[in-house]
């Protein structure tokens, strides 16, 4: 996928934002439809008579499928209803194959709820409905590399692409699958990008290195990971440096609620509560600046967030590309640290590194935590529950002490999959702690300040990946430890020991 910025005077910009209303309003209409239509189905005979039959049978599903078709509710349906209501002036400002797209949609929103995914759907707001775009690149948006133009409907406009940019060159080698129009607001002022899907393999820098075959283990917290070589591990919050942003909008985000009450007192109940029912909302003039100040940070913070993962991805990469980690659900840690992972995003972050493992010539092995319980295992094979606030594994038994997410996340790197179940191989792992630098029985876990994990990665087993490689040069990783006083980096609840099924 790469994105490249429109090039176009004020006029072109009008037109896009009239297209991009128009479909808008296409998908609000057609999502108003489909529910409407999913209301009456579900009150229908014929839908309870389906309910009634036996969960995961044929029958049940063919049943279901039947009054699914009645009611029209399906993709098809969906695309049926959008073209229906595609009329007047809309035709002049849309294109079928888009609007096709956007019924896709809105039905794939209304079957969410229709399988319980979602409770609800949302209806675009004026400034909700961000991007459109086709399935091709015969019709809708199509985009020809050679004069470096995208045509929306009968407008044609130039995109911005750098020639001595390495990504934007790589990309333009390949075919275009498909694009989409992107409007993004930046300080307030809407700008215009085409995002195209591309064949072929994503550009891969030159200084992104990896060593093919080495394994490394990982532990994942909602806001933390820690990471385990063969040889030495470190830990570190998944985005460091976020937390200024993130303060800076919280204070941003009151000073806007202020700014709400002083301009409609009369919406308020005088204990501070909103009134209900419906009311219009006066927006001051330092309000409506406050709030594109606040998207604007918004923006920055998303920007830095996905550059600070794809960093600590890329580091993580140089170590090995055979990751080895549990498979955890990201959806219960929403529920318990909603705060955190909403921050940092632990999901994306390991989607992202797993992709680039692969593009690297490696993979993932997901480990299955009930089978294993990696957080509860100790060198010598004794299991122990941990309560989250305990951060140190601590063995009654042998007397093993370690770091607890570096150790689970060594122990990880040594934890395969044979004859059908997960097994964490403790004879290698005792073999291995003998030369480890960090989880060495008898040292002390916790260095001062400032102390780094060095790897030098050898030779013999630089993997250059890319075009330009860096073949046959040496290069030193360093990683920060974090602190054991270092509170303030940990969310907090403990943090991560619910990824480790240690419960
Ligand atoms: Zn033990």
């Amino acid at each position: 996928m790469a994105t490249f910025e429109v090039v176009t005077e004020a006029a072109g910009c009008r037109q896009l934002e009239t297209m991009r209303n128009a479909y808008r309003q296409l998908y609000n209409a057609t999502l108003g439809d489909l529910q409407r239509r999913l209301r009456r189905a579900r009150t229908a005979a014929e839908w309870a008579a389906a309910r009634l039959l036996p969960k995961d049978s044929d029958e049940r599903r063919q049943a279901f499928g039947r009054v699914r078709q009645q009611w029209g509710l399906s993709a098809a349906g969906a695309q049926k209803t959008a073209a229906r209501f595609c009329v007047g002036h809309f035709p002049k400002l849309t294109n079928s194959r888009v609007v096709q797209q956007v019924a896709k949609r809105a039905w794939q929103a209304t079957e969410r709820v229709m399988f319980g995914k979602a409770k609800r759907v949302r209806f675009k707001g004026r400034e909700d409905f961000t991007s459109f775009g086709g399935n091709d690149n015969q019709t809708g948006v199509v985009v020809s590399v050679g004069t470096g133009t995208v045509r929306v409907g009968k407008l044609v406009l130039a995109f911005a692409a750098d020639p001595d940019n390495p990504y934007h060159a790589h990309a333009l080698q390949h075919r275009v699958k498909y694009s989409r129009i992107i409007r993004r607001m930046i300080n307030g002022v809407p700008r215009w990008y085409v995002q195209m899907v591309l064949e072929g393999t994503p550009y891969r820098d030159p200084q992104h290195v990896t060593q093919a075959g080495e394994r490394v283990g990982l532990d994942l917290g909602p806001a933390k990971i820690a990471v385990a070589t063969a040889s030495d591990s470190f830990q570190q919050p998944f985005c460091p440096g976020l937390k200024q942003k993130q303060a800076e909008i919280r204070r941003l985000q009151r000073r806007l609620e202020r700014s709400r009450r002083a301009a409609n007192p009369e919406h308020y109940h005088p204990n501070g509560t909103v009134k209900k029912g419906r009311k219009v909302w006066r927006q001051s003039t330092r309000y409506r600046n406050l709030r594109i100040r606040l998207a604007n940070l918004e923006r920055r913070k998303a920007a830095q967030r996905t550059s600070l993962h794809g960093q600590l991805a890329h580091r993580i990469l140089t170590f090995g590309n055979q990751l080895h980690l549990e498979q955890v659900s990201y959806k219960a840690w929403q529920k318990w640290y909603g705060k955190a992972v909403g921050q940092q995003a632990p999901s994306g972050f390991v989607t992202h590194l797993i992709r680039l493992a692969a593009t690297h010539g490696g993979g993932a092995s997901l480990i299955n935590t009930f089978q294993t319980g990696l957080s509860q295992l100790c060198l010598c094979g004794a299991r122990r529950k941990k309560s989250l606030a305990e951060r140190t594994h601590s063995c009654p038994d042998c007397g093993f002490t370690a770091p607890r997410d570096e150790w689970s996340a060594f122990l990880a790197l040594h934890t395969g999959y044979s004859n059908g179940t997960w097994v964490t191989d403790l004879a290698g792992v005792a073999l291995g702690l003998q030369s480890h630098r960090t989880l060495r029985p008898g040292r002390e876990h916790y260095p001062g300040p400032g102390a780094v994990a060095v790897a030098v990665v050898g030779n013999d087993k630089l993997q250059a990946v890319g075009p330009g490689s860096t073949h046959g040069v040496p290069r030193v990783v360093r990683g920060v430890r974090t602190r054991a006083g270092e509170r303030n980096l940990e969310p907090p609840v403990g943090d991560n020991g619910c990824g480790s099924g240690g419960r």
